[in-house]
């Protein structure tokens, strides 16, 4: 049956649709036009979608693993037979631009395909004709997927993917900014896969909050904020679930100063501005070698002024709108703080009046390390150039941050940048590119920007637990 994706958003609970006595608004950012209404999950709409998920546990842990990952597989290939209408509403609903929206979808379409190939071997840790030690990887049971709202789909997948290949079910609950396309995910796969395998339930915090404590779920797979993190961790200590937490950053780019200017300006753009700059690894604090401090700064000015910020929907738009008014209004808040510290702007920090959240490309010349503009995920395009003249200072400033989830350094001597990378606290540090993600490369943080691994063979490890059999072979 042909899915209609831009009305009757309905949660996915057992493999039918269920719609809610309470239902909340969701709005284009872009806008600020309510787009859809959306059902507010009733404590015991999670119940029932909990008791279906674990209900369907044992059979969907029992099936050959090949089976399962062809399950998954055909969720890839109902994403792309889906991709026109997943782009147009993920642009809706977000507010990023085209270009955005294909490498998201696009990019899910590929998650669950390759996901789809993995497997964990088990190890024989010791066989003779007396004994054999195996350690086999088994499923954790019903998982609890909590996702934000800067790529909805794509979050969600790597959430998804590995979850159901490695034998569990699942209840995942969207951003109540961002709950459309998970919605018609939900829907799509009710046509895939046996009923309670993958339950999509949509609310506000207290929805996340239920499925932190409720007792039948195992494991918390939560990508957001830090701040999130932190409570989320707290909650899942009540019967010691296991967590994977994505959390926020900070992220350096280091520059030295033999980059080619021109070309490191527009990577460095993108590096940093990427979805409207909402986006967990962008470049949030700019390095640069004080010998090419000036002309790297004019460089990126002048590259921005080509940039188009618009309505995501509109053909030629480069940006989108920031995504909801909540992070809207910190960016504003943001903006006066740097204005009222005295900050000088080489581009942007006016917010024009609606409609729509938009922030015009914004960049700081070099503030003091300890503003607010450096200090703070801004998660939107605010972006601080930042003077260093020696090596050892600028690492240091590099890694005097809670977060540590990626970095970058950009330099034609990759030895060099291979030395400063080793030393910076993050989970990933790029040379000389950035954002090169990929199914089969681990991805997670250091130190509060989260725990655990999302992605390659050890994402999927996260989905099992660890079980060893022992065998004695009785002698005849
Ligand atoms: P958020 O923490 O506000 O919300 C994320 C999700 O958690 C939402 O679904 C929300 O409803 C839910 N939630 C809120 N309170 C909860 C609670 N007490 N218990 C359970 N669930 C709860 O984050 P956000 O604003 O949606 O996303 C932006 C943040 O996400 C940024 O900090 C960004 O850096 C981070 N992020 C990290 C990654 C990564 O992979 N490390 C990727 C994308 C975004």
């Amino acid at each position: 049956m042909a899915i209609d994706f831009f009305s009757d958003y309905t949660m996915t609970i057992d493999g039918r649709a269920a719609s809610a006595s309470a239902t909340f608004e969701a709005f284009n950012p872009a806008t600020e036009e309510v787009i859809a209404v959306v059902p507010d999950a009733s404590r015991d709409q999670l119940e029932a979608a909990v008791a279906a998920a674990k209900k369907a546990f044992p059979a969907w842990s029992a099936l050959p693993l090949v089976e399962r990952q062809a399950y998954v597989a055909r969720i890839g290939d109902a994403i792309e037979a889906h991709a026109e209408d997943f782009m147009r509403l993920l642009t809706l609903e977000q507010g990023k631009a085209r270009a955005g929206a294909e490498w998201e979808i696009g990019g899910s379409a590929i998650w669950c395909r390759e996901i789809a190939k993995q497997e964990l071997a088990p190890h024989m840790a010791e066989q003779s004709d007396m004994r054999s030690v195996e350690t086999r990887r088994v499923p954790l049971g019903v998982i609890g997927g909590i996702t934000p709202w800067n790529f909805p789909v794509l979050l969600a997948i790597w959430k998804i993917a590995p979850a159901l290949v490695a034998g569990n079910t699942m209840v995942l609950k969207p951003s109540p900014w961002t709950p459309l396309c998970t919605l018609k995910l939900g829907e799509i796969v009710r046509d895939i896969l046996p009923p309670g395998i993958l339950n999509v339930v949509s609310g506000g915090n207290d929805l996340g909050a239920w499925l932190t404590q409720h007792p039948d779920i195992r494991k918390i797979s939560f990508t957001g904020s830090t701040e999130t993190g932190r409570r989320i961790m707290a909650s899942c200590s009540g019967n010691l679930k296991r967590i994977t937490l994505e959390l926020g950053g900070n992220d350096p780019a280091i520059v030295l100063p033999d980059v080619d200017i021109e070309k490191t300006a527009k990577e460095l753009f993108w590096a940093a501005f990427q979805n409207s700059a909402q986006f967990c690894v962008a470049a949030k604090r700019l390095y640069i070698h004080e010998d090419i401090y000036d002309e790297l700064a004019d460089a990126l000015v002048a590259y921005a002024r080509t940039v188009k910020v618009g309505d995501g929907a509109e053909q030629g738009t480069d940006l989108g709108p920031i995504q909801n008014k909540m992070q809207f209004e910190k960016l504003k808040d943001l903006l006066a703080d740097a204005k009222a510290a005295g900050n000088r702007f080489l581009l942007g920090g006016e917010v024009a009046d609606g409609p729509g959240y938009f922030v015009p490309i914004t960049i700081v010349d070099n503030p003091p390390e300890d503003s607010r503009v450096v200090a703070e995920e801004a998660f939107g395009p605010v972006l601080p150039l930042l003077k260093f003249n020696d090596i050892e200072d600028v690492i240091a400033r590099a890694n005097n941050t809670e977060y540590g989830l990626a970095a970058s350094v950009w330099t034609k001597d990759v030895t060099k940048g291979r030395a400063i990378a080793e030393r910076i606290e993050a989970g990933t540090v790029w040379i000389n590119e950035i954002h090169s993600f990929s199914p089969h490369v681990a991805f997670g943080g250091h130190k509060q920007s989260g725990i655990g691994i999302e992605n390659a063979l050890e994402g999927l490890a996260e989905y099992t637990n660890s079980q060893t059999i022992v065998t004695n072979v009785p002698a005849i």
